[in-house]
């Protein structure tokens, strides 16, 4: 079976009814079960206010009830909202509020939760939207990206089409919901077929337990950040012999480095790796090309490839910019962002990335790193901003500056904060309070872990660059001469 998108209903397919569809976290449902608690969903749903174009909240991670909300949200057309448990309580209610929405629903109970943002059900201005996933916000706001049913259509053509994933695919699914990566795996899951495979946080901990469960579920498409494939080579058994089935490598997120896609070719001989580049603005990923032994010997950099069919993408004043139908509608409520970073292309949507971008002889394409002080760590998407933002409102603080170390082949390894203590006017800087009483806590309030610095560090004043932004690349360079010569800083440091 697999649902079909446009008429919003289960359809057969080849595949038997009794073929698992989802293994959550918690629960195995085939594919009949996932048809009966999707439409019982819609049934609650509905009851609990919501219909088409009201958005609805999922808040949960990896329990099959998770993925019965999207399914279900899908079919009564109203644009679901994922947002993972990593996320604290405090997003979470700025997410609603920029929604405007009246309840959630708990993956985790399998219930309805009032919210206090709205007193009945609001329909978004945009008609028709597939999901709004919120990315990190420079402002400390998060943006709500739009994504219409179209877009989620060119995703599934070109993964039915150009993807080679066989009959009956078995995803890892392992990445967040509310991390854009996971769609691809939802929706191929969802659209074409197949079983999709949740693994929890505390599963993809468990090392060599976690490779047999996905061996004993016969896992063939592995779908997941550099990052994360790069923490299992720690496994001996994440190789061919270990994972049999596994034909796939289906790469997004951040740079898939040479290093990386060498060691993956050694352990898994007969499979296809695939780098494919996008952000989410343009609908999980808009480049892609399967990287091979002829294109890794002697390369220093790998390609993010072609535009997948539908797309256009160019390189203008050193900016990739991406056009077609699978380019978000806008970001909510956000016109002064919509103004800049979208325009009009031969009669489509198009999308300024940010990406510094390069096309080579091949006419293969390039990224080059940011515009901007967006960075990733291990594969999550964060303005550094949005940091600074939740530093400077830490007791005893005037100004902040959250600082990327950087590891020898351009990636984060780690982020620490400077912070400058408050003063008085005119007189000298007082002494900061310091650490802030419980600083990691305060900012876990507002922020998911993996934006927390790893360590705070006091300075008198925050240098700036020539047009008077903070100068982090000075910091980051200030940081690595205190590690070499600590003596020079005798205001230390803090990692709580
Ligand atoms: P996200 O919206 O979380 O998918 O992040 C999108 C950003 O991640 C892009 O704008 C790029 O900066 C970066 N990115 C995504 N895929 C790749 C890739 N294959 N190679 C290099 N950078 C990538």
């Amino acid at each position: 079976m697999r649902l079909d998108l446009n008429t919003g209903t289960f359809v057969d397919t080849g595949l038997r009814p009794d073929h698992d569809a989802v293994i959550g976290a918690d629960r195995t449902l085939t594919w009949q079960a996932l048809a009966a608690e999707a439409a019982a969903w819609c049934t609650q749903a509905r009851a609990a206010g919501f219909a088409a174009d009201v958005p609805v909240i999922i808040r949960g991670h990896k329990e099959a009830a998770f993925f019965v909300a999207i399914a279900g949200a899908l079919m009564l057309g109203a644009p679901f909202v994922p947002v993972d448990t990593i996320y604290p309580d405090e997003r979470m209610d700025r997410i609603a509020r920029t929604l405007g929405t009246h309840a959630y629903y708990d993956a985790r109970t399998a219930t309805f939760e009032p919210l206090p943002h709205a007193s009945s059900p609001q329909p978004l201005q945009e008609k028709g939207l597939a999901y709004v996933l919120f990315t990190s916000g420079t402002t400390g706001e998060p943006k709500g990206v739009q994504i219409g049913r179209e877009s989620v259509h060119t995703l599934i053509d070109w993964m039915a089409h150009d993807f080679a994933l066989g009959t009956a695919p078995v995803f890892l699914n392992q990445a967040p919901f509310s991390f854009d990566l996971s769609m691809y795996e939802v929706m191929a899951t969802l659209a074409l077929g197949g079983t999709v495979v949740l693994a929890s946080r505390e599963a993809i901990t468990q090392g060599d337990a976690f490779l047999k469960t996905l061996a004993a579920h016969g896992v063939t498409t592995w779908v997941s950040t550099p990052s994360f494939a790069q923490q299992q080579l720690l496994q001996p058994d994440f190789s061919g012999q270990g994972l049999p089935t596994l034909d796939t490598f289906l790469f997004c997120g951040e740079v898939l480095s040479v290093t990386l896609a060498r060691h993956l070719r050694q352990r898994f001989p007969k499979a296809r790796i695939i780098n494919t580049y996008g952000p989410t603005e343009a609908t999980v990923a808009t480049t892609w090309i399967v990287v091979d032994d002829a294109m890794l010997a002697g390369a220093d950099k790998l390609p993010i490839g072609y535009p997948k069919r539908g797309s256009e993408v160019f390189v203008q004043d050193g900016e990739l910019c991406i056009a077609g139908p699978h380019v978000m509608r806008g970001y909510l409520n956000r016109e002064d962002l919509n103004a800049t970073r979208m325009f009009s292309h031969n009669g489509t949507r198009g999308f300024r990335t940010g990406d510094l971008g390069a096309v080579d002889e091949l006419g293969r394409l390039f990224c080059h790193g940011r515009i901007d002080d967006q960075v990733k760590v291990g594969g999550y998407r964060i303005e550094l901003m949005e940091i600074d933002a939740a530093l400077g409102k830490l007791p005893g603080v005037q100004n902040a500056a959250a600082v990327p170390l950087r590891r020898p082949d351009g990636s984060v390894a780690r982020i620490v904060g400077f912070v400058q203590p408050a003063s008085g006017e005119g007189q000298l800087p007082e002494p900061l309070p310091f650490p802030p009483h419980d600083w990691k806590a305060s900012l876990g309030e507002a922020l998911p872990p993996y934006m927390i610095p790893s360590e705070l560090i006091p300075r008198q004043t925050l240098p700036v660059s020539v047009n008077f932004k903070i100068d982090r690349a000075k910091l980051a360079q200030d940081y690595r001469d205190m590690q070499l010569n600590p003596i020079r800083h005798p205001e230390g440091k803090h990692n709580g």
